[in-house]
């Protein structure tokens, strides 16, 4: 098998084309990247061919799509506080980014597409666990965006019958993931902190609770549906229904750290939603022979890929 990932040079596609090219069922992996938050260095030493460019540019689709099987699409901008003060680089990236992988695949002759959305989706729904079938109330231009993503993979199925897998992405964390910018998520950023002898930012009281998924769990499943063609024509949440509070978090880390995480509170963010927890029933029953890598796992493996 012969996959491209788009977005290959970020924190879950270099942790995919990682496990792909070690997996002796794939052939070829492909990566499309701009380097808009990826980097050179997520590559080093990888065996994967780079096509450099934009997924807005139909041409660089066309050359590294021929002669493949698969396209995972996970390259976006991924960040909500961005897409509130550039719109429309967001919408461009991600939208009509989504767009031409999609126009391409079909060029191609109809390749599998797998592509991230997020929970983002669900905004301020306040029903507990989050089903696919809930409304959706985007609160961001960035959830409008994932929107739009999946809504593209579902209408793309109907009219074209195109094969299509959109995966609603809930907070992924592992090596990889980075630090060192004004919006990185809650795990890098306490690892962070905690290893330079500075206390972990609180946004809020820390009863807010998240949805956790390891991203070897994320790899290993994306693996299973391109290896097992998985097709589903509407959004399927990635997350397996797990609640962890940021104050259980902060345990958890300081007893992998194996001393407690000083805490500071600040006040919390607009926007931050509560609580979030994805129904993994459709994913259970779609790929029941992933199971996720248990959070405390999850967090030694990524404090180490951290304190390196
Ligand atoms: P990331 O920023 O590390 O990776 C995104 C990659 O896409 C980067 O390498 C970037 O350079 C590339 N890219 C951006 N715009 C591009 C363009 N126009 N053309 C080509 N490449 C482009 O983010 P990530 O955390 O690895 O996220 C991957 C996907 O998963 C994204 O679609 C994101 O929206 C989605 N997602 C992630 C999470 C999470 O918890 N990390 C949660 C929900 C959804």
């Amino acid at each position: 098998m012969h996959v491209v990932i788009t977005g290959g040079a970020g924190f879950i596609g270099s942790n995919l084309a990682r496990a792909l090219t070690q997996h002796p069922d794939i052939a070829e992996v492909r990566i499309i990247d701009n380097f808009a938050t990826g980097t050179k260095d997520n590559l080093t030493g990888l065996d994967a061919q780079l096509f450099e460019g934009d997924v807005q540019d139909p041409a660089l689709l066309d050359s590294a799509l021929d002669g493949t099987d698969a396209v995972v699409h996970l390259a976006a901008l991924p960040s909500v506080p961005r897409s509130l003060w550039d719109p429309i680089s967001t919408h461009h990236a991600n939208a009509t980014g989504t767009l031409q992988v999609l126009e391409a695949a079909r060029r191609a002759g109809n390749l599998h597409v797998i592509a991230a959305s997020s929970s983002s989706v669900y905004g301020a729904t306040p029903a507990l666990p989050k089903h696919e079938d809930l409304p959706t109330v985007p609160m961001s231009p960035y959830a409008v965006t994932k929107l739009a993503t999946e809504a593209y993979l579902t209408a793309y199925h109907h009219s074209f019958d195109l094969p299509v897998l959109p995966l609603r992405f809930f907070n992924v964390y592992g090596p990889g993931q980075r630090a060192d910018h004004p919006y990185a998520a809650v795990i890098p950023r306490w690892i962070h902190a905690a290893l330079n002898g500075h206390p972990a930012t609180v946004y809020g009281d820390g009863t807010q609770t998240r949805d956790f998924t390891y991203v070897g769990t994320v790899t290993t499943l994306i693996t299973d549906a391109l290896l097992r063609r998985i097709v589903h024509p509407t959004p399927v949440n990635l997350a397996f229904c797990t609640r962890t509070s940021l104050l259980n978090l902060a345990e958890e880390l300081g007893s992998v750290l194996g001393t407690p995480l000083p805490l500071q509170y600040e006040p919390g963010r607009p926007g931050d939603v509560p609580h979030s927890q994805a129904d993994s029933a459709r994913l259970r029953a779609l790929f029941p022979a992933v199971t996720p890598t248990p959070l405390l796992r999850g967090l030694l493996e990524t404090v180490a890929w951290h304190a390196q």
